[in-house]
């Protein structure tokens, strides 16, 4: 998590000509030409990527007094392969490709990760049967996987069990997903791009041709004000004073990238017959300081089909250190980041993990912390087949230049940079 300087009052460029004076015969022109909410991984590589087109300016609007500091720092770091979301979803797609992006931007701007590679273990038939499914669906989409023997997984991983059987993804990796951020963030202010922070997002208008506005305008609240309601369908509108030129800017389009809080956003600016409601899925994590057992991989368990994460899984991150988690628990409210201390969720955790790593000290497991999935459904699923839910990355039909990403769970950080490319399509061909 990092702060970065820039004031919201310095972003508005034109504020006479914007929100003062107008009529309909005065040639308007808008402060920015995007405007991108929310300054997560995704909304940083978007707006990073529209400040690079020729005459763009870009406003990133941020409701924290930081970039970074909700899902897209609260999650597993890992860089996927791209192995359990299905034929023909944009989750496969833009996984597949945001990875190899991911690899060399990282390896271009020295952004710590590392291509560590990641196991897939089965401890019964029914899980064998799981991995065969991914096996052979990698090799439809010819994502690198291959098996590994029973020698091999005793010689390489003599701590880790895979009694049925064990995959290896050789292309999986891990990031420092704050480093990654602070340089698509570095990236964008450099290139001339303006960051709005302290700004939650707390009215959207629309433009209206019949009366005149080509531009959408967007109001911001000072950060102490009650932000919209994330889990209201129909988010109240606060007071907001039109005259006031620091709550306002323009911008010809608007690029809804608010994580947890995006159908928020997308209920502020389509009508009710569109208004989305949001599901919350959370994670909580466990630290294990010890230094045995300690892989040199990443380990997961044999998917789940219909599961909402990928099951209580061992990674690393670029210190070294083990973690394991997320679980899963569906929660009401998108602040609710407390990690989990119920016994029995706990106890179910420790189970999963001592499946495969039976060597372990529970007694050195501890709670850590807890990031929360963004769902479209309830009990949506994030690997293919039943309930699952897709990235939803749209163009909205009828309302010209507006932008809406919803959903954007795992894999989205691997996929930012891809998802970043999608947006600049969908906006420039
Ligand atoms: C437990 C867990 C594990 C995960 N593991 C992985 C993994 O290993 N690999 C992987 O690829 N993906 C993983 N993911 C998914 C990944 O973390 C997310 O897809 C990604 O971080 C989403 O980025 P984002 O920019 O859309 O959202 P966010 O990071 O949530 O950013 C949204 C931003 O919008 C801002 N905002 C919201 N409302 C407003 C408003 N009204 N006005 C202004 N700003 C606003 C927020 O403050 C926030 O900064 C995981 C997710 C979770 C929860």
């Amino acid at each position: 998590m990092f702060a970065t300087s820039r004031a919201w009052t310095a972003l508005i460029r034109h504020p006479a000509a914007t929100t003062r004076n107008f009529t309909s015969s005065v040639q308007r022109k808008a402060d920015f030409t995007h405007a991108v909410i929310g300054g997560g991984a995704i909304g940083l590589a978007i707006a990073r990527r529209l400040q690079q087109v020729e005459g763009a300016q870009v406003v990133l609007i941020e409701k924290h007094g930081m970039v970074g500091s909700e899902t897209s720092s609260r999650n597993s770091e890992v860089i996927h392969a791209g192995l359990y979301y299905g034929h023909d979803t944009l989750k496969t797609k833009l996984c597949v490709q945001g990875k190899q992006m991911m690899y060399d931007y990282c390896q271009r701007r020295n952004v710590p990760h590392m291509n560590c590679g990641k196991w897939i273990v089965a401890q019964t038939d029914d899980q064998l049967h799981a991995l065969t499914g991914v096996h052979d669906f990698a090799k439809e989409i010819d994502v690198p996987i291959r098996w590994i023997g029973p020698e091999e997984a005793q010689r390489r991983e003599p701590d880790v069990r895979c009694q049925a059987g064990a995959l290896e993804s050789p292309s999986t990796g891990i990031v420092d997903s704050h480093t990654f951020m602070q340089a698509l963030h570095a990236d964008f202010e450099e290139a001339g791009g303006d960051t709005a922070l302290a700004s939650p997002v707390t009215r959207i208008e629309p433009p209206t041709p019949d009366a005149g506005t080509s531009d959408w305008r967007i109001w911001t609240a000072p950060p102490t004000s009650t932000p919209p309601t994330p889990s209201s369908p129909t988010p109240a509108t606060p007071p907001h004073n039109d005259d006031d030129d620091n709550s306002v800017v323009t911008a010809s389009t608007v690029i809804n990238s608010a994580g947890l809080y995006a159908c928020a956003i997308n209920n502020m600016i389509l009508p009710a017959s569109r208004h989305r409601k949001p599901y919350y899925a959370k994670g909580t994590y466990y630290s294990y300081p010890k230094s045995t057992p300690k892989p040199s991989t990443l380990i997961y368990p044999a998917p789940v089909p219909g599961h909402a994460g990928l099951g209580t899984h061992l990674t690393l991150d670029m210190a070294g250190r083990v973690r394991f988690g997320p679980d899963v628990e569906w929660v009401t409210s998108p602040t609710d980041l407390a990690p989990s201390g119920d016994s029995q969720r706990f106890a179910a955790a420790l189970q999963d993990i001592q499946s495969y790593l039976p060597g372990i000290d529970v007694e050195a497991v501890a709670l850590d912390y807890a990031g929360i999935r963004p769902k479209l459904a309830p009990q949506g699923s994030v690997t293919s087949g039943k309930g699952f839910n897709d990235f939803y990355i749209v163009k909205e039909e009828g309302v010209p230049g507006f932008v809406n990403l919803l959903g954007m769970e795992s894999p989205g950080l691997t996929s930012s940079l891809a998802v970043a490319e999608r947006v600049w399509e969908m906006l420039y061909r």
